[in-house]
């Protein structure tokens, strides 16, 4: 079961990697952090995520810290 490890504290809103993602399992959530922008979520109910990277390899900030391929 792939997933991803978002770095809540890097996360600026830019919200690049909600396009990124192919299976579009990234959304902007309600949690705020301390840069004051409204986290991305990553959002998987069905346990489709590829494990691709494509949203890590978009963020600019190498938020999207780890990808598990599972
Ligand atoms: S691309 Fe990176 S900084 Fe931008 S919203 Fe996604 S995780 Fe946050
Ligand atoms: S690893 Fe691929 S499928 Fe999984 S959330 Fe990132 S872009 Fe989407």
């Amino acid at each position: 079961m792939s997933h991803i490890v978002i770095d809540k504290n890097r996360c600026k809103g830019c919200y690049l990697c909600i396009e990124e993602c192919p299976k579009k399992l990234l959304k902007i959530g309600e949690e705020v952090n301390n840069l004051g922008v409204h986290l991305v979520e990553f959002d998987d109910p069905n346990h489709e995520c590829l494990g691709c990277a494509m949203c890590a390899t978009r963020c600019p900030d190498i938020a999207i810290t780890e990808v598990y391929r599972g």
